[in-house]
Formats: structure tokens, C-alpha cells, sequence
């Protein structure tokens, strides 16, 4: 199917970056990508009319595409420069995947859930129209985000962005930290959790900031291999 994307659409992600400014992102290349990203080429056709609506909504399997606030936000914290190294944990819909991927990092990105899996890596397959000038192809792994990457030593990498809610900070995805790295992580086991980001000092020195709330989906434990 040919992915379109008319003035209208264009007009709406226009205002929702004039929104996420206003809410007070001022990073201007994640606006910039923000602008470029068709995010209504990650959201089910029934929920096309919200794609622009800064929510988060449902992607199937229970989860959820975060809200563009969020993405923004996580993405601005997370301050990489192009080429760098970047480990996502929970790939959902794979937008936030894109958003990093156009702002030409190197992004390896893990979920749990077989069905999104499958589906984030066909939905990438066919962004042909914006793949122009990037050159590092995200790469896609089932498996579980706790574990971090245990396929080959793609690691340590130097950022990693978590983007479902952690009820503790998971230990092998300190170790893959490249020292100077970091990582963006939401804490808590309840229905709120704090946003943290954790600088990797030396191999055994970290030093943690916290920033605004958030509500993600859980990060749970092991891999769902059911559709
Ligand atoms: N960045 C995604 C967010 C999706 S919601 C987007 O904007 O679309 C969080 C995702 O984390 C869900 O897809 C969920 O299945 C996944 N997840 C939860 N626990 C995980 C784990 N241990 N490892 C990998 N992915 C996990």
C-alpha cells in the first residue's frame, strides 16, 4: 500500500509542533524531525483522525504509541549527536524508533511483544520517502528489554532510552552503558512514573537526575512470542 501523506496531514503535524513548543520542547531538530515524521504511518487506519492529537493510543497487544509530548521530551533528554550509538527498549509502533532513526543514530531497539515486532518491521519497510540521506538502518530485536542486547557485542552504547515504565533500574542495561553514556529511563511500579537520567561516570559511578512524571505502560518481564 502507497503511504500518503497530503497538505492536510502536513498541516496537522505543523500544529502539533507548535503545540510541543509551547508545552515547552525547545530542542529544534527534534521538532525539525517531529515535522518530517508521519506519525499517522504508525497509528491503526480506525485512529487516523487522532494521529496529531498529543495522546498516546492504542497500537494493539495492550500497548500503547506514547504521546508526542512524551516521545519529544524523552528524545530532547536524551541528547545524542548524529552517529551515535543508541539502544532503544520497547519498540512499539516504532515511531519513536523513526523520530531517532531520522536524526541519524544508530538505533537498536528490543520488544517483547512478537505481534508488534513483526509489525513495526514491515510499517519500517515501507518508509521509503523519508529513508533518503539516512544511512544506518535501525535494527529490530525480539527479545526482552531487561536483558538489553545479549545477540551479538553490538554494545556498549552510548545512549539507551527507555520507553515503558521500569520498577527498578534494570542492571545488564547499566553494563551496556558506554562510560560518559547514558540513559533515559521512567521509574516506578505504579501508574506514575519519574523520568531519570542516569550518566555513567566511571564503570561503578552513576549520577542520577530526575525530571517531570509520566505514565507509561509497564516494562514486563520475558518475551510473548504470541501474535
Ligand atoms: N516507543 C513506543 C512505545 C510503546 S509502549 C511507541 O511510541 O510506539 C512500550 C513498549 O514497550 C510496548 O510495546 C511494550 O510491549 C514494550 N515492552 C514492555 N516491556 C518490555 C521489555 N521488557 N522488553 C522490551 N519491550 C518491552
Amino acid at each position: 500500500m502507497q503511504l500518503q501523506d497530503t497538505s492536510l496531514d502536513q498541516g496537522q503535524r505543523a500544529a502539533m509542533v507548535r503545540a510541543l513548543r509551547d508545552k515547552g520542547i525547545q530542542d529544534e531538530r527534534v521538532l525539525q524531525v517531529m515535522n518530517r515524521i508521519p506519525r499517522h504511518w504508525f497509528v491503526d487506519t480506525a485512529l487516523l483522525g487522532h494521529a496529531y492529537e498529543d495522546a498516546a493510543l492504542p497500537i494493539g497487544c495492550e500497548q500503547t504509541i506514547s504521546q508526542p509530548f512524551t516521545v519529544a521530551y524523552q528524545t530532547q533528554l536524551l541528547a545524542a549527536a548524529p552517529g551515535m550509538t543508541v539502544l532503544e527498549i520497547g519498540t512499539g509502533s516504532a515511531y519513536q524508533t523513526a523520530v531517532l532513526w531520522a536524526l541519524g543514530y544508530k538505533v537498536f531497539t528490543i520488544e517483547r511483544q512478537k505481534g508488534l515486532y513483526d509489525e513495526a518491521k514491515r510499517r519500517f519497510a515501507s518508509l521509503a520517502s523519508i529513508r533518503q540521506g539516512l544511512c544506518y538502518q535501525p535494527r529490530f530485536f525480539l527479545g526482552d528489554g531487561y536483558e538489553g542486547v545479549t545477540w551479538n557485542d553490538f554494545g556498549p552504547f552510548d545512549r539507551i532510552l527507555v520507553t515503558c515504565g521500569a520498577p527498578f533500574v534494570p542492571p545488564k542495561l547499566l553494563a551496556q552503558l558506554k562510560v560518559g553514556g547514558s540513559m533515559i529511563i521512567p521509574i516506578g511500579g505504579g501508574a506514575v512514573q519519574s523520568m531519570l537520567r542516569i550518566v555513567k561516570q566511571d564503570a561503578d559511578n552513576y549520577v542520577t537526575e530526575q525530571y517531570d512524571d509520566f505514565r507509561f505502560v509497564p516494562m514486563l518481564q520475558d518475551v510473548n512470542f504470541k501474535h
